[in-house]
């Protein structure tokens, strides 16, 4: 790590101020981000967005990717590129790691070297991370799926143990713990992975195989939770889930997961039975976990924590004592608010709009007030569930809306051209677009985790760097002074050069 010295050498000044405009810092490039910003592109302001990926990420299409039926960069357009007509803003990358509410700035750090930003206006939507429920070990073996290395992780390993089955078949191994995936979490993403690796077995992969038969994959979708989608409601829970057992996933209900390890999963009953199986394959899509930079506004400014991380907030997003403070989405503990796209999408326009009206001298808002669009969920091709109002959808129909909403929603028009490309091959068709996998889509989050420092470690320390050039280049124009006297001197000598006589 670099020592304090050399860390205050590389710390930038990142303010945007120049123009004297109020400056609005915004945390993360999700959908709070990206929308709280976009709200801002009419305002006198300058916005500095800062975000720890230089993509922006269409969440729920994450197990499309897994599955290899979308690319990656379709779901995560370049942050910069979708700003890049946005005058008033700019990108940074960065991992926020420390808020200073008394100083108004932020310092983020990428691989180890820190940029301290200050604010007039700050919006927080640093959104949430997996949870295992005070579990963490059990994510070496069960990936969850927050991010595009999550998905792309995942894709290597539901392809790669179709191939480790076959390579086992050959052999004449018994390869059941190969071919059976479990997914933990029975709520949408939950569904969704499940749907589509039942798919994947049963109709994707059924002929590209010779010594092993994927129909004959096991696929499981469990959950503590006696019922499938909770926040759908009994009926459409029960219906999912016969559609998905009709599609071969079995679905447990009722069991907690106990232990994850290299080749299995275990689980606890209600009525105290245990059982394990024999996995190699687990698919984490239990719990979330608001992202740590609540604690850190929480101790500055007493508000209150939830069990899932979540931050108090007051009825306009603020923090208490902190007006110029904005927090939402993921983040946020407000009226039992779900954790959904809309919910943070609304809060940052709400919030833009308060910080906008602020500088036009306009009178403050009505407290945030969440317009629920209603919720829907995919069971596999041509299958969907869906709540909007009191409508309870099922079948083609509540597929075709979700067809739909999500294309309107994927960012940037060139993704949606090829989404709606790749669905047709894959929904119409039999095959997948995106089935490239490598080694270190695998085994590089292993291997990261395994550095103290993480990717840090793998670059040279900044402030260490340019002492050791300093040192190397103060040596070589040593040596090259030495070495010019000692011509020069030779010359004078006459031992080199023309003689001095004959010059
Ligand atoms: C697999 C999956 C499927 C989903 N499906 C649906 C669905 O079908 N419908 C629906 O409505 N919702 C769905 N959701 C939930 C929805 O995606 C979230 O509610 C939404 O993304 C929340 O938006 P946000 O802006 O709060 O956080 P996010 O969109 O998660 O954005 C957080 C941003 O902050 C950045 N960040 C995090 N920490 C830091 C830091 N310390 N420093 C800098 N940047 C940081 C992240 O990189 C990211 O850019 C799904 C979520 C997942 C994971």
């Amino acid at each position: 790590m670099a020592n304090p010295q050399e860390t205050s050498q590389h710390t930038s000044d990142a303010t945007a101020g120049t123009s004297g405009r109020h400056r609005v810092v915004v945390i993360g490039s999700g959908f709070g981000g990206l929308f709280g910003t976009k709200a801002l592109r009419r305002s006198d302001v300058e916005v500095t967005m800062i975000a720890k990926t230089t993509h922006h990420l269409f969440q729920p299409l994450l197990y499309q990717v897994a599955t290899g039926i979308l690319s990656e960069g379709e779901i995560a357009p370049p942050t910069r590129e979708v700003l890049s007509g946005q005058e008033n803003a700019q990108v940074l990358l960065g991992e926020v790691t420390a808020i200073d509410l008394e100083k108004r700035q932020v310092t983020s750090q990428v691989l180890g070297r820190p940029t301290v930003t200050p604010y007039d206006s700050l919006l927080v939507a640093a959104g949430a991370a997996q949870s295992y429920f005070g579990n963490d070990h059990f994510s070496e073996h069960a990936p969850g799926m927050k991010s595009i290395d999550d998905a792309l992780e995942l894709r290597g390993r539901i392809f790669g143990a179709f191939e480790m089955a076959e390579l086992g078949a050959n052999r004449g191994d018994n390869v059941d713990h190969h071919l059976t995936f479990v997914v933990v979490g029975a709520g949408p993403t939950g569904v969704e992975m499940a749907g589509q690796i039942a798919e994947l077995a049963h109709r994707t992969l059924k002929r590209d195989f010779r010594a092993i038969n994927t129909r004959e994959a096991r696929v499981i979708l469990l959950d503590a939770a006696p019922q499938v989608l909770p926040p759908f409601g009994q009926k459409l829970g029960e219906r999912t889930k016969a559609e998905l057992e009709k599609l071969g996933v079995e679905v447990i209900l009722g069991a907690m997961v106990t232990d994850v390890d290299e080749r299995g999963i275990e689980m606890k009953f209600k009525d105290g039975r245990t059982e394990r199986i024999d996995t190699v394959t687990k698919i984490w899509a239990a719990g979330v976990q608001a992202s740590s930079l609540t604690q850190t506004l929480a101790d500055q400014t007493g508000a209150p924590l939830d069990r899932a991380g979540r931050i108090g907030v007051n009825p306009d997003l603020t923090l208490p004592g902190h007006p110029e403070v904005f927090v939402v989405g993921d983040m946020i503990s407000l009226d039992n608010l779900p954790g959904v796209a809309q919910v943070a999408i609304q809060g940052a326009k709400y919030a833009a709009k308060e910080i906008d009206g602020r500088i036009r001298g306009k009178a403050p808002q009505e407290p945030f007030h969440y317009f629920d669009k209603g919720s829907m969920a995919i069971i596999s091709r041509f299958r969907a569930v869906a709540m909007v109002g009191k409508l309870r959808l099922t079948g083609v129909i509540a597929w075709l809306m979700w067809l739909a909403v999500h294309l309107v929603y994927i960012t940037g028009f060139k993704s949606r051209v090829t989404a709606l490309l790749h669905w047709f091959v894959s929904f119409l068709g039999r095959g997948r677009s995106e089935r490239t996998t490598t080694e270190q889509q695998i085994f590089a989050r292993a291997a990261l985790a395994r550095l103290r420092g993480g990717a840090a470690d793998l670059v040279s320390d900044p402030g260490a760097y340019d002492a050791a050039r300093e040192m190397i280049e103060a040596t070589r124009r040593a040596e090259l002074e030495a070495q010019a006297a000692e011509e020069a001197r030779l010359t004078d000598a006459g031992v080199r050069g023309v003689p001095a006589e004959q010059r």
